[in-house]
């Protein structure tokens, strides 16, 4: 042993990976470019895995190969491991509901002949950032009759975008520019500007009709989508920002692009789960919703959905459905909590530990623990199921770096990892880090997208 071996010198991945890997780091970062500027809703992206499994030969009836969806909003999906289910399960999760502005119920009004829909923002935002920018309206309206319309209003070339208008700053010197940033963009005004144009209407009645500018974005909306204004109160229609996710630099280092938190794990688990053959442990994709809102509802993390999956597994493995084979089955569980977790910004230092928290371009990031000063309301990983984790990558060369996320007084926050600790699985957080974290337009390092894709294959297959 030699004395500088001693000390820990992390390298940049690039550095470390050989030219066919990074061939296929290339590959997989258009792949990832096209899914980014498509998936758009957490529909969207079990629709998306959906096919992606039944492509491959998944079948949702299968016990070997099969998948499960509930409300179009969560997925698991399982391959069955040659060893007996009792001895455990390989689970990788993701969330795949993002930041986003919803319409509210009654969204549509008329001020000073101009249209605009009324939003409500979902997860945590920074409202200025959604101001001044071409957005998209996509989502589906469930209808009386039972018919459910699908929208996509500003992604094709040809259509319109929406936006929502921003102050001059010739007039914004007190409103905004004497506020806190907070403060300066208030929720009740991200309303999104539809319509201008009256509706045509004979000379006589046009006294009698009131907003006709609102009347004819209605008219347009009926027309194309059978929808009227009352349907709005049973729909799911976001904002979103429109248009495509990117390469970034000028050395094409990074991808930009909008809902990587936490579409990136999404994506790079289900690429890895889809390529695993024949594994020992029987391994499960989970796929869920409403994390950056706390994970309440039927569709989350809380919601206990994805007991049944286990049952279901357990039932087809011919073992019984009992809460002493599910203990056993849950108690030899591994968990990855696939998520995204902050890069270190050299232009926000100040809130970063430089020497605990996540760098670009040094691979997929463990966070131990998350959670705010204090460890509150984290899960933290058992050191022995760490070792054993970070042992198999390294068996892989597997690039990762075990990190944290910024100074311990800063702030902070959560995953799904602690729902998945409750039942006793042994669960950590594993995901690139992002810069730009939560905007419209977030940006990985393309060899974390790669590390990560390469961890989680490595974690289902070894
Ligand atoms: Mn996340
Ligand atoms: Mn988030």
């Amino acid at each position: 042993m030699q004395v500088k071996e001693l000390s820990y010198q992390p390298k940049h991945v690039w550095e470390r990976l050989e030219l066919t890997e990074i061939e296929k780091l290339e590959l997989i970062s258009k792949e990832y470019i096209e899914f980014l500027s498509a998936v758009k809703t957490e529909r969207e992206c079990v629709e998306f895995a959906g096919m992606r499994l039944r492509k491959k030969g998944f079948k949702k009836d299968s016990v070997e190969r099969g998948f499960f969806t509930y409300r179009n909003k969560f997925l698991a999906a399982w391959i069955m491991g040659k060893k007996s289910i009792t001895e455990g399960l390989k689970i990788v999760v993701s969330h795949i509901d993002t930041p986003r502005l919803d319409l509210k119920l009654h969204p549509l009004f008329e001020d000073t002949e101009l249209a605009f829909l009324k939003t409500h923002y979902y997860g945590g935002i920074k409202k200025y950032h959604w101001v001044a920018m071409p957005l998209a309206l996509r989502g589906i309206v469930a209808k009386k009759d039972g018919n459910i319309v699908k929208i996509v209003i500003g992604e094709d070339p040809s259509d319109p975008v929406l936006t929502i208008c921003d102050l001059l700053p010739h007039l914004a010197r007190k409103v905004q520019g004497e506020k806190k940033l907070s403060e300066a963009i208030p929720g009740e005004k991200l309303n999104v500007l539809v319509g201008g144009i009256p509706l045509v209407a004979p000379e006589e009645e046009k006294e009698k009709l009131k907003d006709r500018i609102k009347l004819n974005v209605l008219k347009i909306l009926y027309d194309r989508y059978g929808i009227k204004e009352e349907d709005f109160v049973s729909a799911e229609l976001y904002l979103v920002p429109a248009g495509k996710a990117r390469e970034v630099g000028i050395d094409r280092a990074f991808i930009g692009g909008y809902g990587q938190d936490d579409r990136i794990c999404a994506f790079t688990s289900l690429k890895a789960f889809l390529e695993v053959k024949e594994p020992d442990t029987t391994c499960l994709l989970v796929f869920m919703d409403r994390e950056e809102i706390g994970s309440e509802g039927n569709t989350s993390a809380k919601s206990r959905v994805l007991e049944k999956v286990i049952y279901d597994l357990i039932k087809g493995a011919g073992l019984p459905p009992n809460p002493d084979v599910f203990f056993e089955v849950i108690s030899n569980t591994k968990v990855l909590s696939a998520d995204v977790t902050a890069g270190i910004d050299p232009n926000y230092v100040e809130v970063h530990d430089k020497l605990n928290d996540a760098k670009l371009g040094y691979g997929v990031a463990v966070s131990r623990y998350t959670g705010h000063g204090g460890k509150y309301m984290a899960n933290e990983a058992h050191a022995e199921f760490l070792a054993w984790l970070l042992g198999l990558w390294d068996k892989n060369k597997v690039a990762y770096q075990v990190v944290s996320m910024g100074k311990v007084d800063e702030g902070g926050g959560g995953t799904v990892a602690k729902f998945f600790a409750s039942y006793g699985m042994d669960v950590v957080d594993v995901g690139p880090p992002l810069l730009s974290m939560h905007s419209p337009f977030e940006v990985c390092h393309k060899v974390d997208l790669y590390s990560t894709y390469k961890a989680f294959k490595t974690f289902y297959q070894g």
